[in-house]
């Protein structure tokens, strides 16, 4: 078996069979799946994320629509906006790109989504949810990590996992899945002030590395055999290239590699993933599997 967890082939795999669920909604029920992105500003990278997002939906035969407003919207305007897709009834999910321009607080336009469109995952409902077990939105990047141990059946129960990095959109909803009886590890997360690091990811049968720093994770922190998934996605300088620079993971990929017994790449590991499980959230919203 190979050690490389290919993110992309598993997320073909989940977009073919969202696709094929989507036509059989579509021809049984009449219901399209729709999702709304909002984007505020100019970022290139939120451009381009929710460009790639709008095709994803394309090719799954959804409904898309993208509000692309300008930088200098106010809060009530986004909130107005939010308040619209909550009551519009093509719409079964709605995605605000983060971050937002600095004057809007992003936790109110959070609260402000419907938490049954929440296909992102972070309205306090569904968090408190995830939380104590209850049937919810899962942020789709720890969603995307967690179907990939389940597809590539790769034992979780009484394994030690150990996270680094404590993100609300990250690390702390992976720590939450992976104590889950469906997963059963004993979980330990590590952050900017843990003391040791080293000492506790070596420890590790699973380590999750949600840093944001290039080839952050060494040979010296892992254990023999250990699963690496590396969700990490930072751009360095790489003269070599065309561009100038190129997107690496928060793990020293070709350091780790014999050392380890599986590993994600970057790209082409947790990456697809996100997308893939955005349209799984979308269509089982549209499907009512998670809210009814
Ligand atoms: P974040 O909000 O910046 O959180 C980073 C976490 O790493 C924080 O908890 C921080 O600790 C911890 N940390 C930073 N330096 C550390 C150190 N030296 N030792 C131990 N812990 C350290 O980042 P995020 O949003 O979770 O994203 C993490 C990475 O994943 C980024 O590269 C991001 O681009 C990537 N990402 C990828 C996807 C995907 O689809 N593949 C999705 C989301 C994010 P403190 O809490 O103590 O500050």
């Amino acid at each position: 078996m190979s050690k490389i967890i290919d993110g992309k082939e598993i997320s073909s795999q989940i977009k073919s069979e969202v696709r094929s669920e989507t036509d059989i909604i579509k021809k049984e029920k009449g219901v399209t799946p729709g999702l709304a992105f909002i984007i505020a500003g100019d970022d290139p990278a939120s451009r381009v994320y929710v460009k790639n997002k709008g095709k994803a939906c394309d090719e799954a035969g959804f409904h898309s629509v993208t509000e692309a407003v300008p930088g200098d919207i106010t809060e009530s305007q986004l909130l107005d906006l939010i308040r619209g897709f909550n009551s519009d009834e093509k719409i079964h999910g709605i995605l605000v790109q983060l971050p937002l321009p600095a004057h809007i607080d992003p936790k109110k336009i959070i609260e402000a989504i419907d938490y049954k469109k929440d296909v992102d995952g972070f309205h306090p409902v569904n968090v408190g949810k995830l939380s104590i077990g209850d049937n919810c939105f899962i942020p789709c990047t720890p969603l995307g990590i967690t179907e990939m141990l389940r597809r590539k059946n790769i034992k979780t129960e009484g394994m030690r996992a150990v996270i680094i990095g404590r993100s609300n959109i990250v690390g702390k909803p992976v720590a939450s899945l992976l104590l889950r009886p469906e997963f059963n590890c004993t979980v330990t997360v590590c952050h900017s002030k843990t003391a040791d690091i080293k000492s506790v990811t070596s420890e590790a049968d699973i380590l999750v590395a949600a840093i944001g720093r290039a080839d952050f994770v060494k040979k010296d922190f892992i254990k023999e055999g250990c699963v690496i998934i590396d969700v990490g996605i930072n751009r360095v300088e790489d003269k070599e290239t065309k561009s100038g620079y190129r997107i690496t993971g928060d793990v020293d990929y070709n350091g780790c590699f014999d050392k380890c017994g599986m590993i994600t790449p970057v790209p082409g590991g947790v990456g697809p993933m996100t997308i893939a499980m955005l349209l799984r959230n979308t269509l089982d919203a549209a499907k009512g599997e998670i809210y009814g």
